[in-house]
This record gives structure tokens, sequence and C-alpha cells, in this order.
């Protein structure tokens, strides 16, 4: 019965936002409600293509993006390419949904790692968050970030590693990609030095998710929608805006 009801919440207020906010239909047919919240498949939404046909290394053929990022990825790519052709730049993690995020939080709020000595549910909800999203605001909802080659900050700090991190930080710019978890925020996630975000899209999403919280905010504080979404929800829009200045 609280499903009905959730669901009968979400196609109330998806039909309430496609009036009030994109009139350039930026979001290809899907609500901004659902597209900004993982709510989609990215594999058969228009505005999104698969990094292999793009001729963009990834490790699986599962991976999609928006064309937009995929356009400016792939010539960043090349150019990397051409100046460290025997340096491996391949993708890890792309568009991710709402339930394949809710898979990864909810592994993580069960185990016995996030579990040990915790003493209340949102003290536990802030040791996830300090490396994962909340389903229904990660940026990886929204087929403009992406993850790189090792997911740990310290292949970053020497090597081939080093190289990849340096020329991303002195070139993605140009190309319109940003580092969103940067060293030296006071709050949100910890420094992901493998996660890129094309910015010109993202930072349009960030400002219609932030419209969605303020309208709809108990959709992301209910019950239910994940484990510890009632306890840990307001916690949202902190993580959603904590990140690196150059990529608002
Ligand atoms: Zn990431």
């Amino acid at each position: 019965m609280k499903n009905i009801c959730l669901i009968l919440i979400i196609t109330q207020c998806t039909l309430m936002d496609a009036a009030s906010f994109s009139k350039d239909n930026i979001y290809g047919g899907v609500s901004p409600f659902n597209y900004l919240t993982g709510r989609f498949d990215p594999s058969r939404h228009s505005r999104f293509i698969s990094l292999r046909s793009s001729g963009i290394p990834s490790d699986s053929k599962r991976h999609f993006l928006r064309k937009e990022t995929v356009r400016a990825l792939r010539k960043m790519y090349k150019d990397f390419h051409k100046r460290y052709p025997k340096i491996k730049f391949r993708v890890r993690s792309s568009t991710r949904n709402f339930y394949s995020q809710k898979y990864i939080w909810e592994k993580k709020w069960n185990s016995k790692r996030y579990n040990k000595n915790v003493k209340s549910a949102l003290e536990k909800a802030k040791r996830i968050l300090r490396y994962s999203s909340m389903p229904g605001t990660s940026r990886h909802h929204w087929g403009t970030d992406f993850d790189i080659n090792v997911l740990t900050n310290e292949y970053y700090n020497s090597g081939n590693g080093k190289i990849i991190y340096q020329w991303l930080k002195r070139n993605g710019w140009k190309y319109g990609f940003c580092q969103p978890y940067n060293s030296g925020r006071k709050s949100g996630y910890m420094e992901e030095k493998w996660h890129w975000s094309y910015y010109p899209l993202a930072r349009r999403f960030l400002k219609d998710w932030n419209k969605l919280y303020r309208k709809h905010k108990n959709l992301f504080l209910k019950r239910n929608i994940f484990k510890g979404s009632s306890s840990s929800g307001h916690l949202a829009p902190i993580y959603v805006n904590s990140i690196n200045k150059d990529c608002k």
C-alpha cells in the first residue's frame, strides 16, 4: 500500500514538473523528477549513447552517458591518448540509475563494516556517505559523470595515475570536465580523484535538482524509499551541493 502511495505521489509530481521545468526538452521525454533522481533506463533513452560504440575504452559494454558528454569525452580521450599512447585510460563507471544506486547503498547499509559500533541510523548513513550517494541524489544519475581507471586516491599520487590526474587537472576544463569532489571542501563526500563531470550540462541538472528538492522534499525524506531514507534524506542537499566551485 505504501509503495502504491509513493508511486501515485511521484506520478503526480512528474506531471507538475514537466509543466514547470523544461521547455527545451533537455530531459528527452522523461520527467525532470524521474530523470534527475535516476528513475529511467539510460540504455533506452534517446539522449544517451553507449561508450563502446563511441570508441571510448571502458570495462564493459553496459556503459552509457549523455551524447554531449560522450562527444566531449571522445575529444579529450583522443588528445590524452595522442600525448600518452601507452597509458591506459578506461571508464569504470558511468550512468547508474536509482535502482543500482539503491543496491550499492543497501549493500553497505546491511554490511558488517558499516554496522560495527554504530550508534544510530544517521551515523551509519554518514559513514556510507563518505564515498557513496543516497539513491536519487547521485550525479551518476545524470549521464554527465563517470569514474576512470582506479577508484582509490592513492593510485593518482604516483606513476601513470599521477600523470593522468595532473593532465586532467590541467586540461579537463578545456573540454568541459571538472572534478566535483576535489580536496579542500569543508563538507560533502571525500575527495575522489577518479570522478569527473561534464559541467556544461551537470550545472543545469544541479540547479534543477535543487528546485525539485525544495518542491518535493517529502519524496526524499519518506520512509522506505531506501534503507535509512527517513533519517538521512535531509542531508541530500548538503552532499549534492558540496562540490568543487569550478563545476558550478
Ligand atoms: Zn563516481
